[in-house]
């Protein structure tokens, strides 16, 4: 019923335009024209126009890494929907942790950036998931639940079917620490549970909630084989086209 999503996440790599197009031709020609998986990359934002010339004829997303909730005006350094669509955008990403606890981006900034890209027909994939400190301290559910109401605020149950989900346990991601299959499985299973409590159960059943967290070849295919996790949102190992097609094929 719901078909994975295998999204890479550059971040802030590579450095040139040549890596950065030499990347994602590996990963296009690796890929092929058929995958029984959706997948998307998300490159700097100055590359995305020389990536979408490289994507031409792939079923490859391309997607932002952020964007602003206003479409225009005076915000220095900011980046808006419209133009993410107008240089070939399909998907992009929102709240991530790095700009959650390394901006100190916020629960109601997430949710007006996803108003946003939702008015301009951008797939967002929004991120949560809690710290070290959090999971210690037994408070998983607690700020999943925080992170998932003040994110997706006032979204309707058809909205809400056309968001992706990613659960990135903050502690996972670039550490090489990856949650087991059973700690995922059980915080996807409580996102599922909310979305059912909030959006019903039709509604809840289309969502896609991807895992993020060192995801890599050699883990992929216990956590994607997990019944509630329906891809991966992949940082490191999406800059080695050979690791992220590994990845996808785990998926397929
Ligand atoms: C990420 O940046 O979303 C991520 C999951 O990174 P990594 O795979 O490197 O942990």
């Amino acid at each position: 019923m719901r078909t994975l999503l295998i999204a890479g996440n550059w971040k802030l790599n590579p450095t040139t335009v040549e890596a950065a197009s030499a990347l994602a031709e590996g990963v296009k020609n690796g890929l092929g024209a058929a995958t029984d998986v959706h997948v998307a990359i998300a490159p700097p934002f100055v590359f995305l126009t020389q990536i979408d010339g490289v994507l031409s004829g792939s079923p490859i997303g391309l997607s932002g890494q952020d964007m602003y909730w206003e479409n225009s005006g005076a915000f220095t350094g900011e980046i808006s929907g419209p133009m993410l669509v107008d240089v070939g955008c399909t998907h992009v990403i929102l709240g991530h942790s790095e700009r959650r606890h390394g901006q100190g981006e916020t629960n109601a900034q997430v949710n007006a950036k996803l108003k946003a890209a939702l008015g301009v027909k951008l797939i967002p994939i929004v991120c949560i998931g809690e710290t070290k400190d959090e999971r210690l301290a037994e408070q998983t559910e607690a700020v999943l639940l925080e992170q998932l109401s003040g994110s997706l605020a006032g979204l309707s149950p058809e909205e809400m079917a056309g968001v992706v989900l990613a659960y990135e346990p903050v502690w996972a991601i670039g550490t090489g620490l990856t949650a087991s299959p059973e700690q995922a499985q059980a915080a996807h299973a409580y996102i599922r549970g909310w979305l059912t409590q909030v959006f019903g159960e039709a509604t809840a059943a289309r969502v896609v909630v991807q895992y993020g967290g060192s995801v890599k070849p050699d883990n992929a295919i216990e956590l994607l084989s997990c019944p509630d996790i329906d891809g991966a949102l992949v940082g490191g190992a999406a800059l080695k086209a050979a690791d992220f097609l590994a990845i996808i094929k785990a998926g397929q």
